[in-house]
């Protein structure tokens, strides 16, 4: 690792700490040839096979854009878009795979994003699982209501998603 001040081409490491979250490394290093520091992070590699076959980099932001799609008119803020996009890269990460289908992300999203909006979870599974039919989100719906969760106690927003009304 070269030097960012006078590009030396090593340094020397002075300390290794985890971060918080225990997803990356942080290493503090000196360069040996001028005498000053400079922190460096590692992180294990992580990257999404898309169904169009390419490899690329996981990144939070896409994440962030495929569930705001589904999260339009609810109210879900930049915020829990932001902290959803972090739960889901732990949760891929813990599993200790360092390579994923972007099924297998969208399966990773799901449970988050059903905590944070049950009606936002089903848009997203509709999608997501290619709902075809009424009964696909009646089933979706039913087992909402068999395993409520998520903390809000209130299924009033899942009873107004299944009693569609054609005035609506
Ligand atoms: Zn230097």
């Amino acid at each position: 690792m070269h030097c960012p001040f006078c590009r030396h081409p090593d340094s020397r490491v002075i300390d290794s700490r985890t971060a918080d979250d225990g997803l990356s490394i942080r290493r503090r290093r000196q360069c040996p040839e001028c005498g000053r520091r400079f922190t460096t992070t590692e992180t294990a590699s992580l990257t999404v096979i898309k169904r169009s076959g390419v490899v690329e980099p996981f990144s939070r932001e896409k994440v962030m854009s495929g569930v705001r799609k589904a999260c339009q008119g609810r109210p879900v803020t930049e915020a829990d878009l932001a902290v959803l996009a972090q739960q889901v890269e732990e949760s891929v990460r813990s599993s200790g795979i360092a390579q994923f289908d972007a099924n297998e992300i969208g399966l990773a999203i799901l449970p988050h994003l059903r905590e944070l909006d049950e009606v936002a979870y089903l848009r997203f599974a509709s999608v997501y699982q290619a709902f075809e039919s009424l009964a696909d989100f009646d089933a979706a719906i039913a087992e909402l209501r068999a395993h409520p969760g998520g903390g809000s106690d209130s299924d009033a927003s899942d009873s107004r998603a299944d009693a569609r009304t054609p005035e609506e």
